[in-house]
């Protein structure tokens, strides 16, 4: 056998089992919606954001990178409409008091959580987390966790412009936390409350918009693609102009088939002149840009692109997971590009006696800036199938014969296969697994 086979229920209990995600605060019964990273599951967080940037380092397009902050006050999110738009529709069973988003469920039917049908008014219900900003209730003033990354960016379009090198058309990414007070927060890391985003807004001239909106549609897609994901899971979906957001004159997104179904991976959105014309409007400051050329200003277009850290690693996982037969004996193993899986070689001695030569070669590699692991206790086998388990691509096994040749033998994950190499080729084989080709389609 060999199998796709991931369901969120086996995920959950491997991220748990080996240290990928755990409930936050769940020795006191967890929050819903909230997740702490273990040690693999920010190592391979760390990846994904190397790997992220390195997508869009690669292209000639030049892009800069900010760092924003996460608290935001009032005005700036009635700029951007959240705060009369960023509502989701909230329904309460009186009986049960059980609460639920009303496009989740059916009001002509009964509650799902206890079978009575007595709904109370469908109220809009605000995702911002709202908080304080200033020590005395009388003096301070009401400000909100930032629902996305993107409008850190807008606002900071001219300081950007004026204190670096960069002329239109560039972009501005910026990977950091979002805050969503959802209803109902859902599929494990696919709806969280405290999300991580890594947006880009590509800020060009109007005439160029549409070429660069389908510029990074396939810029994404093949970066989707690169870093490993099947191309039979992923699909694009263009929004019907119905569908479109307040803000947008075009989106379409990547979308994955997960075990809940087809859902958006990445959103690419074409937003116009929406953003910097709102903040423009609300504080007053000219946010256009000069043109040398036509002697005239104008408003950039901006295209974005946004995915979440969180949910590009479940899509990762998601993709990765397998159960095959080794040895007439089932094994469960990721099997995630090099470059993403949180540990990237494995050394194993074969018994106890092989520590001194196989614990230097360990450190080598750990000093060599390789995401590596040493584990020196139970049978080779077991220890093989707990690194196929967490998706290590290679286990270099030091045996008897190493220390006489300076060889080790180097496993395979996905075939099982071993070969022999010598000590000295260990780097330069590895960097060759490890690489990454953006371009290829
Ligand atoms: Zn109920």
């Amino acid at each position: 056998m060999d199998a796709h086979a991931p369901t969120l229920e086996k995920l959950v209990s491997l991220c748990k089992r080996r240290g990928f995600i755990f409930q936050s605060a769940e020795i006191y019964g967890g929050v819903t919606g909230l997740y702490d990273s273990g040690p693999l599951g920010t190592l391979m967080k760390e990846n994904i954001r190397r790997l992220w940037k390195e997508s869009l380092n690669h292209l000639e397009q030049e892009v800069v990178y900010i760092d924003g902050a996460l608290i935001g006050p009032e005005a700036l999110w009635k700029a951007s409409g959240h705060i009369s738009n960023f509502h989701d529709p909230m329904v309460d069973c009186m009986v049960c008091k059980h609460r639920y988003r009303a496009d989740d469920i059916s009001l002509d039917k009964p509650c799902p959580h206890c079978g009575n049908k007595q709904w109370t008014e469908v109220r809009d219900f605000n995702l911002m987390f709202t908080t304080q900003v200033g020590a005395n209730t009388g003096q301070s003033t009401t400000a909100y966790l930032r629902p996305e990354t993107a409008q850190v960016v807008f606002v900071n379009f001219k300081n950007v412009m004026s204190s670096s090198r960069v002329k239109i058309p560039f972009g501005i990414a910026q990977i950091g936390k979002a805050f969503r007070n959802e209803i109902t927060p859902k599929q494990f890391l696919f709806r969280m409350r405290e999300f991580e985003q890594m947006e880009l807004e590509w800020f060009c001239k109007p005439s160029e918009s549409n070429h660069f909106y389908a510029f990074w549609i396939l810029q994404r897609m093949l970066f989707m693609r690169a870093i490993g994901i099947t191309k039979e899971r992923l699909r694009l979906h263009g929004h019907a102009p119905e569908e479109l957001s307040h803000y947008s004159r075009g989106t379409s997104d990547i979308e994955y088939q997960y075990p809940f179904g087809w859902k958006e991976l990445e959103g690419i959105a074409h937003r116009g002149d929406f953003d910097l014309t709102q903040h423009m409007q609300h504080s007053g400051k000219d946010l256009k840009v000069y043109d040398e050329e036509t002697k005239e200003s104008y408003t950039p277009h901006v295209i974005e692109c946004s995915v979440g850290v969180d949910r590009l690693f479940l899509t990762l996982l998601c993709d990765a997971y397998y159960e095959d037969e080794i040895d007439g004996e089932i094994r469960t193993v990721l099997r995630l590009h090099p470059a993403v899986a949180p540990i990237t070689v494995a050394i194993l001695p074969l018994t106890k006696k092989q520590h001194d030569f196989a614990y230097p070669l360990y450190k080598k590699l750990k000093l060599a800036d390789y995401s590596v692991e040493y584990d020196s206790s139970g049978s080779i086998g077991k220890r093989y199938r707990r690194q196929d388990e967490i998706g290590t691509p290679f286990c270099i096994t030091v045996d008897f014969d190493s220390p006489a040749d300076n060889t080790v033998t180097l496993r395979h994950r996905d075939s099982t296969k071993q070969e022999r190499i010598s000590l000295e080729d260990i780097p330069a084989r590895l960097d060759a697994l490890l690489k990454i080709s953006f371009l290829e389609e």
